[in-house]
């Protein structure tokens, strides 16, 4: 297993830092760097709502995570000037939990619901009710005497967050007006990230340190901004006062063992693992996570998006296989016979 700092610094999940996260959070939509056409979108959207004075489509963003979907909520919600009430899938796991929720928001709020793909079956169904007719039917008593009580709610837009779009019932996602698919940020996009990020928390860095750090990101800003915090923590033990180089940023993430290209230990050790064991592969996801010892949620969630990506890693119906890129990174020669297989979606 990985020592727990290693382990955080390079997942794009959130880590509880909500505070360093929130404070900078772009606030609009045009401090919202990148994602020009669903910026564009959701202009629109929102623009076209408030002039008919109607409340806004219900919005679905999809995605990885680290890639501002929360950020859009807070935004869509500040760019109408509605209130927005936040929750997630894995609380609403009975249809009581839903009506409970529904039934205390106000005309015209916004009710955020991260990974929602993770809500049960039974709180999925009341939500489609609700998204639809705006009503919610409470059932009373129990068995064939059981009756249900109609309760009309406030009209609201619900703006649905998941990794996962592919998990979401087609009764679901088709009660979504606006779906966006966010994608991961250019390197030049996110040293924009970074560099508004640095200004923020007034951080004196180079322009070619922010793109080293920028370079190693794995295109999502979460990281950035974490990476960005790691350097600020060497820069204040070791710098000499000055403006934050390259150097510094190189020193400082050689210290967690993030490469050039944004590869952590972990997943040098999983290349290095289909390569070694598995003659380049290709092998299915549980042997390969039980090679390096780790979930194979994890390595799902984590490494394979990213290696994949970056075309180190390619997915066929057999498997995973390294490219021929992973064995040259990793300093190895690939074999002269090292065919790349078709790579699959999600
Ligand atoms: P998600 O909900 O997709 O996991 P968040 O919205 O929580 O991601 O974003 C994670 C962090 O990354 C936020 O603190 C935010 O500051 C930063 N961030 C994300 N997208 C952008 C962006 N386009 N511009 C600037 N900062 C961003």
């Amino acid at each position: 297993m990985l020592h727990v700092a290693e382990e955080m610094i390079l997942s794009p999940h959130a880590d509880g830092d909500e505070g360093a996260e929130g404070a900078l959070r772009p606030k609009r939509l045009a401090e919202f760097i990148g994602q020009q056409r669903i910026k564009d979108q959701l202009n629109l959207l929102v623009s076209a709502s408030k002039k008919r004075g109607h409340i806004t489509d219900h919005i679905l963003l999809a995605g990885p995570p680290g890639l501002g979907k929360t950020t859009l909520a807070h935004i869509v919600a500040q760019e109408i000037g509605a209130g927005l009430r936040l929750t997630s899938g894995p609380t609403l796991q009975r249809a009581g939990d839903v009506a409970a929720i529904l039934s205390s928001i106000t005309e015209g709020e916004i009710l955020f619901i991260d990974e929602i793909h993770r809500m049960s079956r039974p709180a999925e169904e009341m939500l489609y009710l609700a998204m639809e007719d705006f009503r919610v039917d409470i059932i009373v008593g129990k068995g064939p005497g059981a009756t249900a009580i109609p309760l009309a709610l406030p009209r609201f837009t619900l703006i649905g967050a998941t990794t996962r779009a592919g998990l979401l019932p087609s009764p679901l996602r088709d009660r979504f007006g606006f779906t966006a698919q966010l994608d991961f940020y250019e390197e030049s996009e996110l040293k924009e990230v970074l560099s508004r990020s640095a200004q923020l928390l007034g951080i004196d860095m180079q322009s070619a340190a922010l793109s080293e750090i920028a370079s190693r990101s794995r295109g999502t800003p979460r990281i950035a901004n974490r990476l960005l915090r790691r350097v600020r923590d060497y820069g204040d033990v070791h710098g000499s006062g000055g403006a934050l180089s390259c150097d510094d940023v190189r020193s400082a993430l050689e210290l967690y063992e993030i490469d050039e290209r944004g590869l952590d230990r972990l997943d040098r050790s999983l290349l290095r693992a289909i390569i070694e064991r598995f003659n380049g592969g290709p092998v299915g996801l549980t042997t390969m996570a039980m090679s390096v010892g780790e979930e194979s949620e994890t390595i799902e969630s984590v490494c394979e998006p990213f290696l994949l990506r970056s075309g180190f890693l390619a997915r066929s119906p057999r498997g995973r296989m390294a490219t021929a890129s992973a064995w040259k990174h990793l300093g190895l020669v690939p074999p002269p016979t090292l065919e790349i297989p078709l790579t699959f979606g999600d």
